[in-house]
């Protein structure tokens, strides 16, 4: 049952006001404002029928007093008072108060205004509430959105790196493939080609183990990781042959940095399990030519790769076209 705290110094109002009101609501009694307060903090009426003119703290002060207090400013302060003066009509609805009734008054009238703020605090209680509510999912809702993107830049990571080496796996460098030809159409800005595939790869899984194997392209990797620039790509295309899109470069710049890349292989000091390993690449360079294609232009770096591999290993050998 909801609660009324009938605030009021004459015995025969309260008297008046509770037989109007019993049985359907649970009605508790003060004899002045401060009284009111006092009742109001420790019993959380849903509604307060407020006298004016009361001894030691009136109306207004004490419904003032319950608005500024956080446990019991919802609760709806009507002003029930004998005085129809302007000014107390105003200074009641100033003082916080929801509604102003003159005396005499109609019960009917009374019934209806008590039943009308009664439920517009429980509609505002269950707003509160709903927001409460709508905040914890939204917060939850963040929570799990920040994980699923974390996650799916995880995944989408995994699914264009190579898991042994780190590189970029094929899909991805078929990605960026194509964007450096729209680029090529759009700016016409040269860029490369380099097949780079380890000699005699196969005799480091044969003499120490595919563990070996599997350390040399891992070294391998990180050399060629850094010896490319932030805008071009180096990938693992196949065992052990790794694909470099040089962007922005022509054939001689392409050229520079393959010779580089074989230098610093040849003078590395791999070793594996305090074995010194040899380590050799031969590395074909095309540039990148549009009647061919991106996988023409591919094939054209292989090309140039298997004419390395006949001519000796370990050196550098550049795409011609048949004229
Ligand atoms: P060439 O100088 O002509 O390139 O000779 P090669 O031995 O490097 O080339 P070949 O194609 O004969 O052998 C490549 C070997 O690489 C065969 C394959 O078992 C091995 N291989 C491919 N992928 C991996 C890998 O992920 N780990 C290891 N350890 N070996 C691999
Ligand atoms: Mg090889
Ligand atoms: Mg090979």
């Amino acid at each position: 049952m909801e609660k009324i705290l009938i605030a009021d110094d004459v015995p025969a109002n309260i008297k008046m006001l509770g037989e109007m009101l019993r049985g359907q609501y649970e009605i508790l009694v003060a004899t002045n404002g401060e009284k009111a307060v006092k009742l109001a903090c420790q019993c959380s009426p849903d509604l307060v029928l407020m006298d004016v003119m009361m001894p030691e703290m009136d109306g207004f002060t004490a419904c003032g007093l319950l608005k500024s207090a956080q446990e019991t400013s919802g609760i709806p302060v009507i002003f029930i008072t004998a005085s129809n003066e302007e000014d107390d009509i105003v200074k009641g609805f100033t003082s916080g108060g929801v509604d102003y009734i003159t005396k005499p008054f109609n019960p009917t009238e009374l019934h209806a205004r008590i039943k009308t703020h009664l439920e517009i605090k429980n509609s505002r209680e269950s707003l509160k509430q709903y927001s409460r509510t709508l905040e914890t999912v939204n917060n939850e809702l963040n929570e799990k959105n920040a994980l699923l993107a974390k996650a799916l830049e995880q995944i989408t990571r995994m699914a264009s790196t190579d898991h042994l080496t780190g590189l970029w796996n094929r899909i991805h460098m078929m990605e960026k493939c194509r964007e450096e030809e729209v680029r090529f159409k759009r700016k016409k800005r040269p860029f490369c080609f380099a097949m780079c595939d380890i000699d005699h790869f196969k005799k480091f899984n044969d003499t120490y183990g595919h563990e070996c194997g599997d350390h040399v392209l891992r070294s391998i990797s990180a050399i060629l990781k850094q010896s490319v620039r932030e805008q071009d790509v180096a990938s693992r295309w196949g065992g052990e042959e790794f694909l470099l899109l040089l962007s922005e470069s022509g054939v001689e710049g392409a050229q520079a940095v393959a010779g580089r890349i074989r230098q610093q292989i040849a003078g590395s000091a791999l070793s594996y399990n305090n074995v010194y390993l040899s380590v050799t690449m031969t590395i074909g360079v095309a540039a990148y030519d549009q009647e061919d294609g991106i996988a023409g232009s591919i094939r054209n770096a292989d090309l140039a790769l298997y004419e390395g591999k006949n001519g000796g290993r370990d050196r550098i050998a550049v795409y011609k076209k048949a004229p």
